[in-house]
């Protein structure tokens, strides 16, 4: 009833989602702590929850409860789910009493009704943290396995907490829905065989990852992703006074052409930066995609040009690695360090993958409609 008013209310969906985090649900967390409670009450507010979140945010309905429940930082929505969380912080306290709390209170616990009521709330809370419970159930899930390697990072998630400068609530709407999977494609499992192929291309399968990474049909935006990425890193850089050389032509001896996007001087140090977007997927995962990188320049062809170019330099190779579903990963660390890229400079990152693939997409389904 109350998320009924809320979702009439005129607020854009990310203070629906800010009013259900931070005002509705403490409140049904008090009021579910109490002897009552049973494990059937808990499950029917969070579908009521549930509900109102996939309404919010036009979610399909094949959505994962653990895409809604599992933290942030593991790239869930981190909504709070009840019939996990309350028995297991509900009999963390009862058990702290029994044991921490005065005399009088330690034999009221210890009493046969008391004792019965604890061990029923054990039964409900069950052994594993909820945390863990829900992150497991994300890295497992078919569509959501991919985030195992990303997630972590908090600019992964900071865009979540507070709708991003310059963001229309559309805006918002759409990157949960990137971040998701909950853009619509034509290529999923729920789809008979053969309307599963790409209505851009006709090659491949039309999921999400091919519409945003591999189809012809969005080529020259996917530059456009790359280059909005590679010019904020470099303005960063350029105003911490390192020299910065964009996308030089490095030629081999054997005729091969290096183009690195950035090529950095500071104190007689030279950085050769890639950047590269890509999808978040358990075949690869970011660390190999970022030693991929690495290794396209660190190795004695690269160097020998690069040694010709600049000569007397000491090289680092520091490719730079976002998820497409908008994810800084931890792969990044020793790039991180070199560039000393700071925290709202990988949030910055991360909203420009995000508001990027979101137009990525409209434009496909664009050019599919016509
Ligand atoms: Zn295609």
């Amino acid at each position: 009833m109350m998320l009924e008013r809320v979702h009439r209310a005129p607020l854009k969906p990310d203070q629906k989602l800010s009013v259900l985090r931070q005002y509705l649900i403490p409140r049904l967390l008090y009021g579910f702590q109490n002897p009552g409670v049973t494990g059937g009450l808990l499950t029917a507010a969070d579908r009521v929850i549930k509900r109102f979140v996939k309404r919010v945010l036009h979610f399909n309905i094949h959505t994962p409860d653990a895409v809604i429940h599992a933290a942030a930082r593991y790239g869930g929505l981190g909504v709070y789910c009840l019939r996990s969380g309350v028995p297991f912080t509900f009999y963390r306290r009862l058990d702290r009493l029994g044991r921490e709390g005065d005399p009088v209170i330690r034999a009221v616990m210890a009493s046969p009704r008391v004792a019965r009521l604890v061990s029923r709330i054990r039964q409900l809370a069950g052994d594993v943290p909820p945390d863990q419970v829900w992150k497991e159930r994300l890295h497992a899930g078919q569509m959501t396995a991919g985030l195992r390697s990303a997630s972590g990072d908090p600019a992964s998630s900071a865009w979540l907490r507070a709708r991003p400068h310059g963001w229309s609530g559309r805006d918002f709407v759409r990157a949960v829905q990137l971040r998701t999977e909950n853009l619509p494609v034509v290529g999923v499992p729920y789809n008979p065989q053969p309307a599963r192929q790409c209505r851009g291309c006709r090659q491949r399968i039309e999921s999400l990852s091919h519409v945003l990474q591999g189809c012809p049909v969005t080529h020259g935006m996917r530059i456009r992703r790359h280059d909005e990425i590679c010019r904020k890193v470099a303005r960063h850089v350029a105003a911490s006074g390192m020299t910065v050389e964009w996308e030089p032509h490095v030629r081999a001896r054997d005729g091969a052409l290096y183009k690195p996007d950035l090529v950095i001087h500071t104190q007689g140090v030279i950085l050769v930066v890639d950047v590269q977007v890509s999808w978040e997927s358990v075949n690869r995962t970011m660390s190999e995609v970022w030693d991929l990188k690495r290794r396209v320049y660190d190795q004695a062809n690269f160097r020998e040009a690069a040694a010709r170019r600049w000569p007397g330099g000491c090289f680092r190779f520091c490719p730079l690695i976002l998820g497409a579903r908008g994810f800084w990963p931890r792969c990044n660390q020793v790039t991180e360090d070199l560039l000393r890229i700071p925290g709202h400079l990988k949030a910055s990152c991360v909203n420009s993958v995000l508001k990027w693939g979101s137009s990525l997409h409209s434009a496909f389904m664009r050019t599919v409609w016509a």
